[in-house]
């Protein structure tokens, strides 16, 4: 089987590369806090002492990093990943960056002799554990194709959407989608809480009624019981904002309520909610609409 590297073991890329280990692919793992290796070592999985180290010991490099930045971190420098790999190696990004960035690191290392995909994913902590992640992928058809078992280890539904930049502006399209069911649940909700209605049961009619979604539902527990441990954080969702935001100007696409929910987010997050799961948004909207409320009275 495939050597497999490993890089970004937070909380999607640790349970993806603990499915991959599971799958029987030898496995190298390289995280920034190591500690955070410590359960894959447990499923055999071996640690490297830095991404070029990662690079020289894989066929098959996965990385799934918080933003550009990161991946840009990992990739250069004395101890990156491009250090240590030689020509053959496969980059498979699945972290969520923007279609530009895509592109130019495709171009980048295929100059070296790599192949490279981007694989960005939808579905959140729970299907990253049960290996049922969807998975929008860019690049080369026939290196798709040569890997879908590797993806396949991962995730349940599989595309491929077309050349480098084409699996990440799907992945950003795809969130404007769960950036907008947040922000009108959100206001849904402080809405009906304003008007007197509970909360509880606000949330009992949305989820029986044929607009409701499995997100929806999922965040209405959340709001509902207060309960905002991180499943996807608000600045993983406000960090993708700003990359559609800035996508649809480069390309003259005007994405007006994108840009409004985009605000909301970097209120949120400067409010101190950006570790706390996406749904915190209500929380900003709560407290603006609690504090209209006070002064009215
Ligand atoms: P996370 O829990 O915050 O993990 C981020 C990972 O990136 C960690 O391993 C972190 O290392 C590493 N990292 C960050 N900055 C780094 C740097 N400068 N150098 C080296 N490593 C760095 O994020 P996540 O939720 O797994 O998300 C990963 C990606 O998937 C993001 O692009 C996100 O938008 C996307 N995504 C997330 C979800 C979700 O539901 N969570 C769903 C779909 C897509 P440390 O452990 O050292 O911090």
């Amino acid at each position: 089987m495939k050597r497999v590297g490993f890089v970004g073991l937070g909380l999607m890329g640790g349970p993806m590369a603990a499915n991959l280990a599971r799958a029987g692919y030898p496995l190298t793992v390289y995280n920034r806090t190591p500690d955070r290796a410590a359960p894959l070592l447990q499923l055999g999985a071996s640690a490297a002492d830095s991404p070029k180290d990662l690079a020289a010991r894989s066929e098959v490099i996965i990385t799934m990093l918080t933003d550009a930045q990161a991946v840009e971190q990992v990739l250069r420098g004395e101890e990156g990943l491009l250090a240590g790999g030689g020509p053959g190696t496969v980059l498979i990004d699945m972290s969520t960056v923007s279609p530009e960035q895509s592109r130019s690191l495709a171009i980048e290392v295929e100059a070296r002799g790599w192949d490279k995909l981007e694989a960005p994913v939808y579905g959140s902590t729970g299907p990253a554990k049960e290996g049922t992640l969807g998975i929008m992928v860019g690049g080369p058809r026939a290196v798709f194709d040569r890997h879908m078992d590797v993806l396949q280890a991962m995730g349940k539904q599989i595309f491929h959407m077309g050349p480098a930049g084409a699996g990440t502006a799907t992945k950003l399209a795809f969130n404007l989608l769960v950036a907008a069911q947040l922000q009108s649940l959100a206001e849904a909700m402080c809405l009906a809480r304003g008007g007197g209605v509970d909360l509880e049961k606000m949330g009992e009619v949305i989820a029986a009624a044929p607009v409701a979604s499995d997100l929806i539902r999922r965040k209405i527990v959340s709001i509902v019981g207060d309960n905002y441990a991180p499943s996807f954080p608000l600045k993983h969702m406000h960090k993708d904002l700003g990359l559609m935001v800035a996508t649809g100007h480069a390309l003259g696409v005007p994405l007006p309520a994108t840009g409004a929910i985009h605000e909301t987010f970097t209120a949120a997050r400067s409010r101190g909610f950006g570790d706390l799961d996406a749904a915190a948004v209500f929380c900003l909207l709560a407290e603006l609409a609690g504090s209209r409320k006070e002064e009215a009275l």
